[in-house]
């Protein structure tokens, strides 16, 4: 890459970029290795309750088109069905799918799907805002566009009342 760009890898600045770039990268995909259904080991706790929401997680990812990274907030909500997860487990499932190469779209749904499989609640709701370093450092140079996607299910998707309700404390 270094050569392509015109300079020269053997410049003392540059000599060990490769090694630290690789692993950096490996860093930032360690995502990889996570098994979420791990993650939660004994913080499932027996709880009835209500609307849940966790707003305001920071995330790091690499979008999978041009390996630049795109960042934001996740935010998450459930209704639980006799089973509570641990609050800062859903801060390790959303690194867990977000250190890998990744799409905005795939990233809400693999957090969505994890909560459903490792809870199964009566409904989950994601929702991502993220800005993407490809669209506002190249092509179209968009500073400041940010990106929202939204994945429901359950009562989050089909019930308005408890759509209203997640959306409320959302913006609370
Ligand atoms: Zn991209």
């Amino acid at each position: 890459m270094i050569e392509c760009f015109g300079d020269n890898p053997d410049r003392e600045g540059l000599v060990l970029t490769p090694a630290r770039y690789a692993t950096a990268m490996l860093d930032l995909t360690k995502g990889y290795f996570d098994n979420p259904t791990d993650l939660v080991n004994n913080a499932i706790f027996n709880e009835d309750g209500q609307l849940v929401i966790v707003k305001d997680i920071n995330f790091f990812s690499l979008c999978e088109h041009h390996l630049l990274p795109f960042v934001g907030k996740i935010h998450i909500g459930y209704i639980p069905n006799g089973k509570v997860l641990g609050l800062s487990k859903f801060a390790r499932i959303a690194e867990a799918y977000s250190q890998r190469l990744q799409v905005q779209e795939r990233l809400t749904k693999e957090v969505a799907d994890a909560i459903e499989k490792i809870l199964t609640p009566l409904g989950v709701a994601v929702i991502i805002e993220a800005t993407h370093f490809c669209m506002i450092m190249r092509g179209v140079k968009k500073l400041g566009a940010v990106t929202k996607t939204a994945w429901m299910s359950g009562l989050l998707k089909n019930d308005t009342g408890a759509r209203e309700e997640f959306y409320a404390l959302l913006n609370h």
